[in-house]
């Protein structure tokens, strides 16, 4: 079972930290990432995956991202990297440092929990659950204008709500 409680603490950590809250464009979230880490988010041509954490040293890291993936792909995805810096490449120590890629084991689990603080980054549950009253008309939740107002795919949006059990 993965650490869903754990994740949620942490991204609210962070958010608290930088003075953030949804709903967050892609150049707001490389922006934060630019200004309170020591890295950055880097546009690639050819990349295989939408995006992907590259650990630099103990003290720096980039995200690169491809430059041809729609706008809404590459915020989750980057908000997804982000998560896998934050919850498995820190040493737990707190001294900040970053742990070697070889020394972290990404599995299924770590998966799991890179997308849940992605999710509740950038849909919180209060506040998508807020978002789907709103935007229901006739008993009938409007996908399209949640995940406009997210600023994520259709699929994202869709995905959340089951996740939440609101569908
Ligand atoms: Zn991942």
């Amino acid at each position: 079972m993965y650490r869903k409680l754990y994740v949620d603490g942490c991204v609210d950590i962070v958010c608290n930290a930088v003075k953030v809250q949804s709903p967050l464009t892609l150049e707001q979230l490389c922006q934060i990432i630019q200004e309170n880490l020591p890295g950055s988010c880097v546009p690639r041509d050819n990349l295989k995956e939408d995006a992907r954490l590259v650990i630099l040293d103990d003290s720096s890291f980039t995200i690169e991202y491809a430059n041809t993936v729609p706008e809404t792909k590459l915020l989750f995805s980057i908000a997804h990297e982000l998560g896998h810096l934050i919850l498995h490449f820190l040493e737990d120590d707190g001294n900040g440092k970053l742990k070697t890629k070889e020394s972290v084991n990404i599995g299924e689990v770590e998966e799991y929990e890179a997308n849940e603080f992605a999710a509740y980054l950038l849909m919180p549950d209060e506040q998508f659950i807020s978002k789907c009253k709103e935007f229901s008309e006739n008993g009938m939740i409007s996908i399209n204008k949640l995940a406009e107002y997210f600023h994520v795919s259709n699929r994202t949006a869709t995905v959340r709500g089951m996740a939440l059990g609101l569908w």
